[in-house]
């Protein structure tokens, strides 16, 4: 008998699953529709021999000390701050904007001081902030909104930012200054030998068993276990019951090339014209070295895989709906990104098990119900 089946070998699975392993001593199974480990940050070696990562670049960075901690048991790092150029006419320049931004479009040499007053001078002042359109064109006017918003977020969401809620577009900052990294978190770090070796240290102890390219659902029914850890689309779990909670998707294209350089920045993003968002190179993010490159371009979809959540005001009704549902299943957790239906990081995902780790940990110390002694002896 297992004590816990946990459904997805993500983040949030494989977090669980460790912790209640090493420090409870529980019996895992862990259960994945995928041929691997990883969820959406597995990475692999492709074919010519290059580390990519299948499901889009996934970049570690954090704030908090505990979750950079816990993972530093499970991998080395490489120190790592990402950075990413933007195409806009005709030119490559940095993203998020900031002062070398704006010189370089537009062929200016302001101060940082300068640029405050220009962004005043375009911006158009909001009483209330409510759409992605808002957050953008009230810091940074419409041209630049155009430039580099509006048919970037019209590509990513398949909605125009005027329809679309604050949260997207919040994410990206605006800068006076020359920073240009993308992030300002104080831990920023790629896994040394890749997100998958971590995964394989998380996952290694004995007490956890791992089963994939199977759906929970064919084995549930046949393989005794006491509770479960469901880290999969919550609509999914209630068989829709209430609709579909609608996703964007991706599509990936993979692709290796015969130089050892491809382009400028690890990240290029394309807010216009092209039919993809960006284009990644991998060896920038994790430091290989290697005669060949490999790249991948995202290409938007509506249909496939779930990867973000649209932040729409009927969608988080909806996602209400089934919250209450999640919460009257006592028997099972749902933890991560897609049972929770919310747009969070990596360590957002470590940080939101480790707590539910804490939850169960403390429970089971004292409740007979879930304690394995308990059940065997009634
Ligand atoms: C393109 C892209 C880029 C990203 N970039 C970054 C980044 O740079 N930095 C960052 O911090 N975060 C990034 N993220 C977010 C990051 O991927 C997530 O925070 C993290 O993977 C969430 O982990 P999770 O365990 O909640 O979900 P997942 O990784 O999605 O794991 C859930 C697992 O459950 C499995 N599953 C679902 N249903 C079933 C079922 N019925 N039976 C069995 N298994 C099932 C799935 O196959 C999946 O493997 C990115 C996400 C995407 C899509």
């Amino acid at each position: 008998m297992f004590d816990y089946l946990i459904v997805g070998a993500g983040f949030a699975g494989s977090v669980l699953a460790e912790r209640l392993a090493s420090q409870s001593g529980k019996k895992i199974l862990i259960v994945d529709t995928r041929p691997h480990i990883g969820g959406n940050a597995y990475d692999h070696y492709d074919d010519n021999g290059v580390l990519v990562h299948k499901y889009g670049p996934h970049i570690f960075h954090t704030n908090s000390l505990d979750v950079f901690e816990y993972l530093s048991h499970f991998t080395e790092w490489r120190s790592y701050e990402h950075r990413v150029l933007a195409s806009v006419d005709g030119q490559l320049v940095p993203i998020p904007i900031n002062l070398n931004t704006v010189n370089r479009l537009y062929g200016l040499s302001l101060t940082s001081f300068q640029l405050e007053e220009f962004f005043a001078s375009v911006a158009e002042p909001k009483e209330y902030i409510r759409t992605s359109e808002d957050v953008v064109v009230s810091k940074v006017g419409r041209e630049l909104y155009e430039k580099f918003f509006r048919g970037y977020t019209r590509k990513q969401w398949g909605i125009d930012p005027s329809e679309l809620d604050k949260s997207v577009t919040a994410r990206v900052p605006t800068r006076t200054n020359r920073d240009d990294r993308y992030f300002t978190d104080t831990y920023q770090a790629m896994p040394l030998h890749g997100y998958t070796r971590m995964f394989e240290k998380m996952l290694s102890h004995p007490n956890i068993k791992i089963m994939l390219n199977t759906d929970y659902r064919e084995i549930q029914e046949v393989i005794p276990y006491r509770e479960m850890i469901y880290t999969g689309p919550v609509d999914q779990f209630f068989d829709y019951r209430y609709g579909k909670l609608p996703y964007r998707s991706l599509d990936f294209k993979h692709e290796t090339l015969n130089t050892p350089v491809h382009q400028t920045a690890p990240v290029v993003n394309y807010p216009n014209e092209q039919p993809y968002t960006r284009v990644t190179e991998f060896k920038y993010l994790t430091g290989q070295e290697h005669p060949k490159t490999s790249i991948v371009y995202e290409y938007p979809r509506a249909e496939g895989d779930p990867y973000y959540p649209v932040p729409r005001p009927e969608n988080a009704e909806l996602y209400k709906k089934y919250k209450a549902l999640a919460d009257e299943t006592s028997d099972v957790h749902f933890v991560g990104r897609l049972a929770t239906y919310k747009y969070y990081n990596m360590d957002q995902v470590v940080a939101q098990a480790l707590t539910i780790y804490a939850k169960l940990a403390a429970r089971s110390s004292w409740d007979p119900t879930v304690n394995g002694h308990a059940l065997t002896t009634t």
